[in-house]
């Protein structure tokens, strides 16, 4: 027998993304016809690449047509952003991203469980039903907080210590961005340049300060305040030509949005979603689970009423199925 999740194909899905997608507002660079852009459609998992628009109208169209379930652009600027061939696309600069993810800053609960039986399985098959496992994180609100903690720090860093103009972004599923739009010669850092940004933020070779105070400026405060060296995904940074994820696009792995944040209007919740009403959830699994800073109990197979924020965030994570939607 085989079965084939269907998780991203469903339905109710593909049409909560589609009229979202038709009014998104998302935040889109002023040289954006200098940036390639790259998507994963639904139901695949590789990325179409090498994509160039020259206006927003032009990338909403193709969005509509080509519904993606992950939407991004680079940091590099390019001179022919569509060539198919990294090295003939003229690279011309590019932003500095820094990558957050909660789960490597906790421990975190992992499951790991058959969709079909719904039981605990070590590996990643069901050995009674011979299907792909599903292994589901979660991404408690202490978690992500200290992630924002983190996220901060780098921010902080960036603009007193470095003149830079950071912003701040909720990454759509469990972590943070942060990123720097260059000009001049921020954007001509080579990768090596940004490995020392990256070593200076993770507190590597500085000083241990025995006589700082927490007003002093730089590491030395910040080790007075008792603040250690940031942890980060240091390979985003290094590379010159990565993808970042366009904020206000949807999470294909959470239905959440990339949002910026201020300083201090971030909660991990339902606000997190662009969908609002219900749906019904068919649960593949039982046991209690925080999502979105909510505890929810699921009993296998029976149907439960969920804020469709809640619903689409579990179907995507693969603990069932979005079966029916309310407005
Ligand atoms: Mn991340
Ligand atoms: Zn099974």
């Amino acid at each position: 027998m085989s079965f084939i999740l269907p998780q991203e194909l469903n339905k109710i899905i593909l049409m909560l993304f589609k009229s979202y997608y038709e009014k998104a507002e998302l935040e889109l660079p002023d040289d954006m016809e200098l940036r390639e852009f790259a998507i994963q459609p639904f139901g695949k998992d590789t990325y179409v690449r090498h994509l160039s628009f020259s206006s927003p109208l032009e990338l909403r169209n193709f969005i509509i047509e080509n519904l993606p379930l992950h939407l991004f652009y680079s940091t590099a600027k390019y001179q022919i952003p569509s060539a198919k061939e990294m090295d003939e696309k003229g690279w011309m600069g590019a932003d500095l991203q820094f990558d957050i993810d909660a789960d490597e800053l906790c421990e975190v609960r992992k499951i790991n469980f058959c969709p079909v039986c719904g039981s605990k399985v070590d590996g990643e098959k069901c050995p009674k039903d011979n299907v792909e496992t599903v292994e589901f994180t979660e991404i408690t609100s202490d978690c992500i907080n200290k992630a924002l903690e983190n996220a901060l720090i780098i921010k902080d860093i960036l603009k007193e210590d470095f003149g830079l103009n950071p912003e701040l972004y909720f990454s759509g599923n469990r972590g943070f961005h942060v990123y720097v739009r260059c000009s001049g010669d921020c954007a001509l850092l080579d990768s090596e340049d940004r490995k020392e940004i990256v070593d200076y933020i993770k507190g590597i070779g500085v000083p241990k300060y025995s006589s700082a105070l927490p007003t002093d400026p730089g590491w030395a405060g910040r080790k007075a305040k008792g603040i250690q060296g940031v942890i980060l995904d240091e390979e985003v940074t290094i590379d010159v030509k990565r993808l970042f994820r366009i904020p206000n696009s949807i999470h294909g792995k959470s239905g959440l949005l990339v949002r910026k944040i201020e300083e201090s209007n971030f909660e991990f919740s339902t606000s997190l979603s662009p969908f609002s009403g219900y749906v019904t959830f068919l649960p593949y699994i039982s046991g209690k689970f925080q999502i979105l800073g909510e505890n929810i109990e699921f009993s296998r197979g029976v149907p439960i009423k969920l804020d469709a924020s809640i619903g689409v965030y579990a179907h995507l994570k693969g603990l069932g199925e979005v079966k029916l939607y309310v407005r």
